[in-house]
């Protein structure tokens, strides 16, 4: 076995707002200028830092707009979103559960703050993840993963400090529940104050890890609250300690390696596909769904 050299470990970017219901920094692609394909297979990481947000009887979010050719995934650590889609999907995300849409041949959807919270407001703290498919599974039927905090495989590590939330692919010697069109490892780690965790990520599979809460000392290096952590593919071993505790979220993937033509909300392999959606998109091909 042979650890993982960390490549960078890099600082939440200046936030934007998404909709007026998600205010987000984009570590990549944008936010680092980073190839598009650097860590395929995921291609956009928005991350939502905890916010407070004031009390409102209209719930923010963004509205109806449409996605082919890849999957949103939605980490909820505060706060609850309520999603709706044309595929006649409909969900709501709150603390420590995960929405895993596959738009694939296209769905219109919406995101929008859950009424209850809204009316309430307070903390909120979300993570916006873009999984890129596979050329052969960008047309799939749409597909609605809803992976509650109780659905994830559950794993107390050996340091009897620390747990696991194994969301996809195979981490700790268990599988999480999610189903992925390509190899992907999503988990969430909950070091204990004083916990350790040791993660085996395949070699090949282009790795990060951000830190949701806390702070960590991640193979030699110091990785602060917010940040990401990026890793070199040069060696399998992750060790992560941390002195007061901290949440880690591990997101790992085979690349596709594949050509990305990416334009709007739309994820494809050439520009005359993206043409395509733009047209089958006018042609009501996405469904129906009502602001
Ligand atoms: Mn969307």
């Amino acid at each position: 076995m042979t650890k993982r050299s960390v490549e960078a470990v890099l600082a939440p970017p200046p936030t934007h707002m998404v909709g007026d219901g998600f205010r987000v920094s984009n570590f990549f692609p944008q936010g680092y200028n980073m190839p598009k394909d650097r860590l395929s297979p995921f291609f956009l990481l928005d991350y939502g830092p905890p916010v407070d947000f004031s009390p409102r009887e209209e719930p923010r979010g963004v509205g109806v707009h449409p996605h082919r050719g890849f999957e949103t995934v939605t980490f909820g650590f505060k706060g609850r979103v309520a999603h709706h889609d044309s595929a006649g999907h409909h969900g709501v995300i709150g603390e420590g559960d995960v929405q895993w849409m596959t738009a694939g041949s296209g769905v219109l959807h919406k995101e929008y703050h859950e009424q209850e919270y809204s009316r309430t407001g307070g903390p909120f703290h979300m993570a916006q993840l873009w999984v890129n498919l596979p050329a052969k599974h960008k047309m799939e039927a749409p597909r609605y993963q809803s992976i509650t905090r109780a659905d994830m495989t559950h794993v107390q590590l050996p340091d009897g400090k620390s747990e696991a939330y194994v969301v996809a692919g195979e981490l700790f010697g268990t599988k999480g529940p999610g189903k992925t069109w390509s190899p992907i490892i999503a988990a969430v780690v909950r070091l204990g104050a004083g916990g350790e965790a040791d993660l085996r990520l395949p070699s090949t599979y282009n790795s990060t890890v951000l830190i949701v809460e806390g702070a960590a000392h991640i193979n030699g290096s110091h990785a602060p609250t917010d940040h990401l952590v990026v890793f070199r593919n040069d060696g399998e071993d992750v060790h992560a300690a941390s002195d007061a505790g901290a949440t880690l979220l591990v997101l790992s993937g085979e690349p596709l390696n594949e050509p990305i033509a990416a334009y709007g909300p739309f994820l494809m392999n050439t520009y005359d596909e993206i043409q395509q959606a733009y047209t089958d998109l006018a042609a009501g091909k996405f469904g129906v769904l009502e602001d």
